[in-house]
């Protein structure tokens, strides 16, 4: 396995596999793999010659107060489970030579980029799809797998792509979830074994709007407003968002669901450290 710091290496590596008729699959992390993680490698593995994996913490993507310096990186344990794996080529960059002092640029995410997840976190998907796009350069990889559970990403991506004309196929993993329902996390690590415990009401409040919608509710005010109720009770966790989304324009739904409709959810939990967790599910 090959690990290389340096962009223009990883470049030149990466094209000689093309240049032989190789197919690149590639898996952007921040790293702190999981099984989340490791079943998009695993794909990348099954559908790919060559397996590229990215072990990067952008700085980009992070808010002022965000978790930026905390965000655990365990480096060498992440080697091993890539190596495990059979990963070709692990791409792990510098900050400060990723962004060099003179780097400007920013992709900006459009109207979609404010919504959501970019409401509660100005500048987030801007900093994502800048950092995805020159991920997406130095790799030129054939396709690229994100994960379901970053819903609203996987679509801002693929909406990138599309528009940047940036050639590499997109393919959206399903969430990996922990045998409680608890959607799998590197911020899972900043939980205590409580938590953990009480994070679960996150699938728990999607399996109630999913059930819902099977007994006859199908209005999606109705469910997010039973799904805010559910989640309101319960001390530990702050409410950030619960949305019913058209899965595909990510328009937020309000009345009687019908199309493909996905309910989006973030939280926090605890106070010090305050933790965000995500989640979402189809529901129609
Ligand atoms: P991150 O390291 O958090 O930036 O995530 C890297 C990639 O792994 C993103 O495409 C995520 O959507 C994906 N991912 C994270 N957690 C999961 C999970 N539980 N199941 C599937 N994919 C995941």
């Amino acid at each position: 396995m090959l690990l290389h710091r340096q962009a223009d290496k990883t470049t030149r590596v990466c094209e000689e596999w093309r240049s032989s008729r190789q197919t690149v699959g590639f898996v952007p992390t921040m790293g702190c793999l999981h099984d989340g993680h490791m079943s998009l490698i695993k794909e990348a593995r099954e559908k790919c010659d060559r397996v590229v994996v990215s072990i990067f913490v952008n700085p980009l993507q992070f808010g002022k107060n965000e978790d930026f310096g905390t965000y655990p990186r365990p480096f060498a344990r992440d080697v091993e489970k890539c190596k495990e794996v059979g990963v070709d080529l692990i791409f792990h960059p510098d900050a400060s030579e990723f962004y060099g002092a003179n780097f400007k640029t920013r992709v900006d995410s459009g109207p979609i980029g404010k919504l959501y997840c970019g409401k509660s976190r100005p500048g987030f998907f801007d900093g994502v799809l800048t950092v995805v796009t020159i991920l997406l350069n130095i790799v030129r990889p054939n396709r690229a797998f994100f994960g379901e559970k970053d819903f609203q990403q996987l679509y801002m991506v693929k909406q990138l792509v599309q528009d940047f004309r940036l050639g590499t196929e997109i393919m959206g993993m399903p969430i990996f979830r922990e045998p409680s329902g608890l959607a799998m996390s590197s911020r899972n690590e900043y939980l205590n074994p409580h938590q953990r415990e009480v994070a679960v009401c996150l699938s728990e409040a999607i399996k109630l709007a999913q059930r819902e919608f099977k007994n006859g509710d199908l209005k999606a005010l109705s469910l997010k407003n039973k799904v805010e109720k559910y989640l309101s009770v319960i001390p530990e966790i702050k409410l950030d968002y619960a949305h019913v989304v058209d899965e595909r324009t990510l328009a937020s739904l309000h009345s009687e669901i019908n199309r493909p409709a996905r309910l989006l959810l973030a939280t926090y939990i605890g106070d010090a450290p305050r933790v965000r967790l995500i989640d979402n599910a189809r529901i129609s």
